[in-house]
């Protein structure tokens, strides 16, 4: 068939993109190839946080964008802004929440945290709460094992994402879109004027293609330097009875992010279920994205005593579900963006587990870099510059593997850093999330 744009992967990027390209100019042929079904990828699967951040939080964002963090800060506040009035314009019912984020801290070494975040969000106008010691945290949310905590407000909340996704889906249907399921795209080739998607049984010829694979295998080769699909778990519990969910508090409905390096991220949904996941971040020699991955009974098993531990007035309760997904990680832990087949294709990824929002900016830059616009965005160092490459395996795995570790150990150790990961910050490569 022939197409405009040919949008190849039916996650957030791909969608925003769709839906924007016919917001831009309703008269534009768009075709979406999903290779699954809508949603599939990990912006079915995720945890639900939506964030206005676009470099993964202030501090990685000072550490790694210094000079245009203002601006990447206010297009993420825009952002955010356009993606709840996107869902109030399509009648998108996914329960978005905007409760902002609760920042537990569960180490001695962390109490300074709370200062220092602190200043940050005052810095950059974020309106905090913060609770300095165990009772008053306690109070908010009640696990044992919280010292104080931070709340940071008009920065986000949580929503959830299938719903998102099913959303986006009617409303790009709605606005014109061709949405084709089950189309994996197989390879690009260029064509007088245009791009052909080729896919089992058929093909797009298109004007210009955008690409939204995530962790998935690329179309374009280069992209596999800088993305290492990393698996991420997640679990729920069974519906709180009215006694076990008097027993937490979290009447605010916050986002709960908690200390550490390896941190959990939980979330209440609709019904009242708790939503948990994180901890570990597995990577798998080659990087490969496969159905069988999904499950990981070590992660779950240690999930689940986690969460124990965290909310042990909830022993007993079951998890009804339970799951994973790749994330699609790149050194800078933001998304990056280019362009290949003589500016006929454009790619958007590597949103490192933030890209609930980050996906919308994405998307729309994407498109901006198709149709060759010159915007603040397009002529800014954030998204002209591409990460770090990661090193070809098997250094790949030790690379990653030794960082794991190390993070590991550091939260054993007070949050010493050491040698390896102290190494990596210096690069500007550290991750502190
Ligand atoms: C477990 C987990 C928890 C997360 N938690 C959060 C969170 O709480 N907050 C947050 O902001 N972010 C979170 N993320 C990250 C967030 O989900 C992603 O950044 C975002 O969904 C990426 O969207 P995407 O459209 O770029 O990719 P995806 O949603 O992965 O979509 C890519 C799509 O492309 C399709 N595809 C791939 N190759 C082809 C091909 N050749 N042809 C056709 N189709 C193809 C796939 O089937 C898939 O549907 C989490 C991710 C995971 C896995």
């Amino acid at each position: 068939m022939d197409a405009d744009l040919c949008i190849v992967g039916g996650g957030f990027t791909g969608l925003w993109a769709a839906l924007h390209a016919k917001a831009d100019d309703p008269g534009r042929e768009v075709v979406l190839l999903e290779g699954h079904t809508v949603g599939f990828g990990a912006s079915g699967r995720n945890g639900g946080f939506v964030s206005a951040s676009l470099t993964h939080g202030l501090s990685n964002g000072l550490a790694r964008f210094p000079d245009e963090l203002d601006l990447l800060e206010r297009w993420g506040r825009a952002n955010l802004r356009g993606l709840v009035a996107d869902v109030e314009r399509y009648r998108i019912d996914c329960d978005l929440e905007l409760t902002g984020e609760l920042l537990p801290i569960v180490a001695p070494y962390q109490d300074s945290w709370l200062e220092e975040e602190r200043e940050l969000a005052d810095r950059y106008g974020y309106e905090v709460e913060v609770f300095p010691d165990a009772a008053a945290m306690q109070a908010e949310v009640a696990s044992p094992i919280y010292r104080g905590g931070i709340w940071t407000k008009g920065c986000g909340g949580v929503l959830d994402p299938a719903r998102l996704a099913a959303g986006l889906l009617g409303a790009a249907l709605g606005a014109g879109v061709r949405v084709h399921e089950h189309s994996p795209a197989q390879r690009l080739e260029s064509a007088a004027g245009g791009i052909v998607v080729r896919a089992p049984g058929g093909a797009v010829r298109a004007r210009r293609a955008l690409l939204a694979t995530s962790a998935f295998p690329p179309l374009v080769r280069s992209i596999r330097r800088y993305i290492a699909p990393v698996y991420d778990y997640v679990l729920v519990t069974e519906p709180l009875s009215p006694a076990r969910r008097d027993a937490i508090g979290w009447r605010r409905r916050q986002g709960i992010a908690d200390g550490g390096n390896q941190f959990h991220y939980y979330r209440l949904t609709r019904g009242d279920r708790i939503l948990w996941g994180g901890f570990d971040a597995v990577y798998r020699f080659g990087g490969p994205v496969r159905d069988d991955l999904d499950e990981h009974e070590p992660t779950f098993a240690r999930l689940a005593q986690n969460f124990l531990t965290t909310f042990p007035q909830l022993e007993g309760i079951r998890f009804t579900h339970r799951w994973g997904g790749a994330i699609d990680t790149c050194s800078r832990f933001s998304v990056f963006f280019g362009t290949a087949h003589r500016g006929r294709v454009a790619y958007a990824t590597g949103y490192t587990g933030l890209g609930v929002a980050a996906t919308r900016f994405g998307a729309r830059v994407a498109l901006d870099l198709l149709d060759g616009r010159s915007t603040e965005a397009t002529r800014s160092r954030y998204v002209r510059r591409k990460p770090v490459p990661f090193p070809p395996e098997p250094l790949r795995t030790a690379v990653i593997q030794l960082t794991r570790n190390r993070l590991a150990a550091a939260d054993r150790r007070d949050g010493r850093r050491g040698l390896w990961l102290g190494l990596l910050d210096r690069l500007g490569l550290g991750f502190d999330s």
